[in-house]
């Protein structure tokens, strides 16, 4: 072979042509070995190329190579071209079948010749050249070895510029990687699973394998807690991560890790600190860095581990440092958004808290308005108040007005055992005591304790309480009573169930006020003030309405009419007064003799009195109307000197024995049986037997 300094001249400004127009590496070291190949007569060849990331040789490009042909990464020891990389010095067999046996040729009886020679720039191997010629041509020779060690650093420098601009592109693909992290990081709702995705797309595009993301716990720090939390690991064990994590914490101590790895971003010439570490008998480096947001976040650090052996060349230690310093960035982003996130959520629990009780307190006043019951405005209000606040029971004080007495009504939630019972009725009148209550217990008697069903009757009996809870029940600056709760729980009560007490109690004792008052303008518009039993216009309502009952469930409905003999005769001879007291005294004879909540006794006007008698058939009416004569007869007139009787005409008509349409018939027919009664000589019952209906009695 001839070769000329045109030759030379030529190929030099084809390549340094050819190559400023190529970005792709690829192409350029294609384009650089087909040239390669022509100039120095190879019918095959190869470029391997150094990553010293990863510390091995990759073949980038093989014309018609016969050997390598799917191969495409080659580790530093392997074959002839790892001994040329590792000892820098040339290779040439001219013919295979004659190669030294330490070459460990794999087709060496195939015949053959090539060259091999190392890619270097000053001293930084780039990596390995190989040319081979097919076995029925000459070898190479020494002097093309020369010619190629002579063309080698121009091809040398055309590779590592290709690399460089390939690298770049690389970084092109690193800020993609890191552009679609920080999508990541931003699309999840869960924050750990977040995480985790993060650190695996490290590990697929970023080849860093092994990595973790732990947060330090300095506050409110228990002895049984570890100081750390891993939030997410990725191929790092469990008992390492936690000997790494006591290890940075020594670290963090002296501060050492935070101020070496968090340096100025204008700091070029980073020395990454990484603490030492074996994995498996690997040397290994951890590099630990805290993730910074916009503020630092020095409890959350981000951990990789990296071979050693990678970060031997400064160069790419570097490169990976800056990497990993950006990426702990975008961690420390997302991290402080978690804790805005969190910051977030604890607001809207408790506005969600807040729009609850509302609710509830809304629930309470609609329910508690719509009755006037102050029973049930109690009941309604105990069961609303489970909703919001724990208790066994809870108890209401109040004055009875009405009554003239302190009341205690107490809600259990379960059945109450005695001692319970009699601790919570001594405490109650004891707290009490202390407050100026209008009027004050001191001058009442005692308390009349009411104990309302428990909300779970079967449940197990609770026999003592544990933590109590009470305020004054206070309208218009008076203190009018107590509300009071107490619970089994082991749980003190805290200063927001003191707030929900307050609002409720102050929503509930309007209810409970108006439902009194009520009470009272209604028991006072339906009661006759002078014998205290219901009057004649509560008697007409009673009784409509007993009357619809008993024609729709078909039950017999009976009523008397009850006048005083000679009734005049009273007035007359003793005064009015006198009068008065007969009629007092009878309506006390009338009321101990029905049965009480079912039988309606009223005052019907004058010494004429009604009792409604609910599902009782014409004879049981009859009978109970005989004994009440025979006890008004018996019985003398209280609260008079003189002695006097009285005697009474009883008249009796039940709906199942008189056509009744409307509630007028049956006192028309009941008042027939009074005239009866009457006419047959007094101090008697007569019942009015009209047309018997069905015939049933
Ligand atoms: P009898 O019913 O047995 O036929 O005789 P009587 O005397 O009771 O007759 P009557 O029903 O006619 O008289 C009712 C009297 O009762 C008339 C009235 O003066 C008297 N009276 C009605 N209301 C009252 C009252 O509130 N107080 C008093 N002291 N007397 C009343
Ligand atoms: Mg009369
Ligand atoms: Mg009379």
């Amino acid at each position: 072979m001839i070769y000329n300094l045109q030759k030379f001249q030529a190929f030099h400004s084809r390549l340094s042509m050819r190559t400023s127009s190529t970005t792709d590496l690829e192409e350029l070291l294609a384009y650089l070995l087909t040239e390669i190949l022509e100039f120095l007569s190879a019918d095959s060849g190869s470029l391997m190329i150094y990553d010293p990331f990863e510390h091995r040789l990759k073949l980038f490009r093989s014309i018609h190579h016969p050997y390598m042909p799917q191969k495409k990464i080659f580790h530093l020891n392997e074959g002839i071209a790892g001994l040329v990389f590792q000892t820098g010095k040339p290779i040439r067999v001219e013919d295979s079948r004659s190669a030294p046996p330490e070459y460990k040729l794999r087709n060496a009886k195939g015949g053959g010749s090539f060259l091999s020679v190392l890619l270097k720039i000053s001293r930084k191997k780039i990596g390995v050249l190989n040319l081979n010629r097919d076995k029925d041509k000459p070898g190479f020779s020494l002097e093309e070895l020369k010619i190629l060690e002579t063309i080698k650093s121009q091809v040398a420098g055309i590779v590592e510029k290709g690399r460089l601009l390939d690298e770049l592109s690389k970084r092109t693909d690193e800020l993609e990687s890191l552009y679609f992290l920080t999508k990541i990081l931003h699309a999840g709702s869960d924050y750990k699973q977040t995480l985790r995705g993060f650190l695996r797309h490290l590990s697929k595009n970023m080849s860093m394998e092994r990595s973790a993301v732990i947060k330090f716990i300095e506050e409110n720090k228990t002895d049984l807690q570890p100081p750390f939390e891993i939030l997410a690991s990725l191929n790092l064990k469990k008992t390492d991560l936690e000997k790494i994590s006591s290890q940075v914490l020594e670290q963090l101590k002296t501060d050492l890790l935070v101020r070496d790895s968090y340096p100025t971003d204008n700091n070029d010439d980073i020395t990454p600190t990484t603490l030492p570490y074996l994995d498996e008998n690997k040397p290994m480096e951890l590099f630990c860095l805290p993730l910074s947001g916009e503020k630092p976040a020095r409890n959350h650090f981000l951990i990789v581990s990296s071979r050693h052996d990678l970060l031997v060349d400064r160069e790419v230690a570097k490169r990976y440092y800056r990497l990993l310093r950006i990426i702990s960035k975008q961690l420390g982003v997302a991290v402080e958004r978690e804790g805005m996130m969190e910051l977030i959520r604890k607001d809207q629990k408790l506005l969600l808290d807040n729009a609850y009780k509302s609710n509830i307190y809304l629930e309470i006043s609609k329910e508690l308005a719509s009755t006037l019951n102050p029973r049930i405005v109690l009941k309604k209000a105990f069961e609303q108040f489970g909703k919001l606040i724990r208790f066994s029971t809870i108890s209401i004080l109040l004055f009875n007005d009405l009554e003239g007495y302190y009341q205690a009504v107490i809600q259990p939630t379960a059945p109450l055992g005695i001692k319970y019972l009699k601790r919570l009725e001594g405490e109650i009148p004891k707290i009490f005591r202390d407050y100026p209550a209008n009027p004050p217990l001191s001058e009442t008697e005692k308390i009349q304790f009411e104990i309302f069903e428990p909300h779970k009757p079967h449940d197990r009996i609770i026999k003592n309480y544990k933590h109590t809870l009470h305020l004054p029940i206070i309208l218009i600056d008076h203190v009018m009573g107590l509300i009071h709760l107490s619970t089994a729980e082991n749980r003190p009560y805290t200063a927001g169930d003191l707030e929900i007490i307050t609002q409720f109690t102050g929503i509930f004792i309007t209810s409970l006020k108006n439902a009194i008052l009520h009470r009272q303008t209604e028991k006072l518009a339906f009661t006759d003030p002078l014998t205290g039993l219901f009057n004649h216009r509560y008697f007409q309502e009673v009784l409509r309405q007993e009357f619809i009952r008993s024609r729709r469930y078909q039950k017999p409905l009976s009523l008397m009419i009850l006048d005083i003999d000679h009734f005049k005769r009273f007035n007359d001879s003793f005064g009015h007064l006198v009068g008065d007291r007969v009629l007092v005294h009878v309506g006390r004879v009338f009321r101990g003799a029905v049965r009480e909540k079912i039988d309606i006794v009223a005052r019907y006007g004058g010494e004429e009195f009604v009792v409604v008698l609910p599902e009782t058939p014409l004879f049981g009416a009859r009978n109970f109307a005989e004994r009440i004569r025979e006890t008004i007869e018996k019985e003398p007139v209280g609260g008079v000197d003189k002695q006097l009787s009285v005697t009474i005409s009883i008249g009796v008509a039940c709906t199942l024995n008189s056509s009744c349409d409307k509630p007028s018939d049956l006192i028309e027919a009941a008042d027939t049986a009074l005239y009866m009664a009457k006419n047959g000589g007094r101090n008697q019952v007569c019942i009015f037997q009209g047309e018997a209906k069905d015939g049933v009695h």
